[in-house]
């Protein structure tokens, strides 16, 4: 049987843990739900937009545009700056769970990897039902989504999970190439 791989890959990174992070702290607003983003100094206005929530991708805000750009799409956008510290060690706990259900993960970047199903795979009924089981674990463990692409290539996977977002679980395996792109 052909290896499975799973990308799993955090809706909005950034901003999912910058906005985890301020609830945590005793804030009464969630910038996931608000039109936010994570960019650079907004008292100088540079710098650009690393990632935005969903009210703001549909002012028509896109992750990489400067921030004046971002504003002037949107005046009414929170902006927060970046917390690399905070991201770094949300990244190592999603890892560590992560490795717990499967150890065979190659981490790609801060919010990004790839896990090899196939060891797992006698444990689950399909690799669909082991990645939601996966994705509802980091929801309740960790507090924020995923999403995850599964097919029999890692550059199909990427490309699945990269399909409609958020908390959302997609296959692209090689014979659902045609049908599916
Ligand atoms: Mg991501």
């Amino acid at each position: 049987m052909d290896k499975i791989i799973f990308h799993i890959d955090v809706n909005s990174a950034y901003l999912s843990w910058s906005a985890l992070e301020k609830l945590y702290n005793g804030s009464d607003t969630d910038l996931r739900v608000i039109p936010a983003i994570i960019g650079g100094d907004m008292a100088k206005r540079h710098g650009v937009v690393l990632a935005k929530s969903i009210p703001a991708k549909s002012y028509g805000v896109t992750t990489g545009e400067p921030i004046v750009n971002a504003l002037r799409k949107c005046p009414n956008l929170t902006i927060e700056p970046p917390d690399h510290k905070l991201y770094s060690l949300r990244s190592k706990e999603l890892m560590a769970l992560l490795y717990d259900i499967c150890p065979d993960i190659e981490q790609v970047s801060v919010d990004e990897c790839y896990m090899d199903y196939t060891p797992i795979r006698r444990q689950y009924t399909s690799p669909e039902a082991a990645a939601h089981m996966i994705k509802e674990q980091i929801k309740e463990k960790l507090g924020f989504t995923v999403n995850i692409g599964i097919s029999d290539r890692k550059v199909l996977a990427k490309m699945a999970s990269d399909f409609r977002k958020p908390n959302l679980v997609h296959t692209l395996y090689s014979y659902e190439i045609e049908e599916k792109m």
